[in-house]
């Protein structure tokens, strides 16, 4: 359930009016809802309350710092892959101990940001990494706190692009190489394993996957616990999908994902983190484009809208759908139905949104919302054909606020010098 909902005809956020925020923002613009970040955050901890996990929120999906301040002020810890993200994750007000370090390529230098700024955990994926950060930590004279991220070799089921669990993916210590890693690191003076980690990929919509990971590293967990290391923690990732279609069949609830995880892990004595994204993200934003021109084609119509592939990059990368749907509900005698291709300015064949999708109304300027476009949407946008990174607003009751500007033209043109030869 989100928070974007039609008022006679028009289609707000929460208490305040598309429209209103679209007159004073202009397009294209990216808007979040207050409300149903919380919901979200706590309808899944709700389904885990059995097992009470730390849900530290994956900053990747949607890193702006109000955001974030709204998960952290209900508790929420984070999730990170860079030394930027754990900057905004501590500018929110998250404790530097609610954060956990992920990612395949961390830098020295973000290690040692990371260990001085005292994170509860990094997450290990490579034999490589665990020396590296070994020599790190000795040399700041701190002990690294970790979970080796292990790789369960199991299909997610997802979009090859966001798959992370199999063998051929580059992410996690494989499992023949868990033997090796445990007994390196019992050389190892600056490192300390608490814990055990997985993350099979993203937008999930069976749990199947999910139970088969869960219980590998269950088994993995009693063994190196047998082992006579100290660990302690189990940290499973997040995954989870969402309905990015209304009419489609509906992702697993987290309800049921945590039945799943209670079923695997009711027994087990340990501390449990949770990484949600998409989940908590995905449906509390939409993304408001208004219609520059409708291109009536020999073969199709194209609606060109005033957003492309650089603001909102999933459809060009992932084939991903989102729903589109108008601000404005048209009635009765001025509705009607065009079938066109959805598509951006930018000069990508691949800049399209949709194909052959059934408008209501196109009209030169109205305005449409790309819905579930709060996770993977602004995080992932770029400034290809120097276009402005558009503005994000979160809306509060009958509040909003603009929480990032429109980064124009001119801006990214400053960043710019020339070389003295000229
Ligand atoms: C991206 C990522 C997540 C979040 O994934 P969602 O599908 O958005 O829940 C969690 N953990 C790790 C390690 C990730 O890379």
């Amino acid at each position: 359930m989100d928070h974007f909902n039609y008022q006679n005809g028009t289609l707000f956020c929460e208490d305040v009016d598309l429209n209103t925020i679209a007159n004073k923002v202009g397009t294209p613009f990216y808007c979040y809802s207050s409300a149903t970040l919380v919901r979200h955050f706590n309808v899944l901890k709700d389904a885990l309350k059995f097992i009470n996990p730390l849900i530290c929120y994956a900053v990747k999906a949607n890193s702006n710092v109000a955001v974030l301040k709204t998960l952290a002020e209900e508790g929420a810890g984070a999730d990170v892959v860079s030394k930027g993200e754990i900057m905004r994750a501590l500018k929110a007000g998250i404790p530097a101990q609610k954060i956990v370090y992920s990612g395949v390529g961390k830098s020295h230098a973000d290690m040692a940001f990371a260990l001085n700024t005292g994170v509860l955990q990094l997450n290990v994926e490579s034999l490589a990494e665990l020396h590296q950060l070994n020599i790190v930590a000795q040399k700041l004279d701190r002990t690294a706190q970790v979970a080796l991220r292990v790789n369960p070799d199991v299909d997610g089921g997802t979009h090859e692009k966001i798959r992370t669990g199999t063998a051929e993916d580059k992410f996690g210590i494989s499992w023949q190489q868990i033997p090796e890693t445990l007994n390196a690191l019992k050389e190892m003076s600056h490192i300390e394993l608490k814990g055990l980690t997985v993350h099979i990929g993203s937008q999930l919509t069976n749990l199947a996957p999910f139970k088969a990971a869960f219980m590998r590293i269950k088994e993995l967990f009693l063994d190196i616990k047998h082992q006579g290391f100290p660990i302690e923690r189990i940290d499973l990732g997040g995954g989870l999908g969402i309905a990015y279609d209304p009419k489609a069949p509906q992702p697993p609830q987290p309800e049921d994902y945590g039945k799943i995880i209670q079923d695997v892990f009711i027994d087990l004595p340990a501390d449990f983190i949770i990484e949600p994204g998409r989940l908590i993200a995905g449906n509390a934003g939409i993304m408001v484009s208004s219609l520059i021109y409708l291109k009536e084609g020999e073969k199709k119509n194209f609606a060109i809208m005033d957003a492309a592939m650089n603001d909102l990059m999933r459809p060009a990368l992932y084939d991903a759908k989102h729903a589109l749907i108008p601000i404005q509900q048209s009635m009765g005698d001025e509705r009607h139905l065009t079938i066109a291709d959805v598509v951006g300015p930018v000069c990508e064949t691949g800049d399209r949104f949709a194909k052959d999708v059934e408008l209501e109304s196109p009209t030169e300027g109205k305005l449409y919302a790309f819905r579930s476009a709060g996770a993977y949407g602004a995080t992932m946008s770029s400034t290809y054909n120097t276009r402005p990174l558009i503005p994000e607003v979160l809306v509060k009751g009958e509040n909003f606020a603009i929480i990032r500007q429109r980064i124009n033209e001119e801006a990214l043109i400053k960043q710019e010098t020339m070389p003295d030869w000229f």
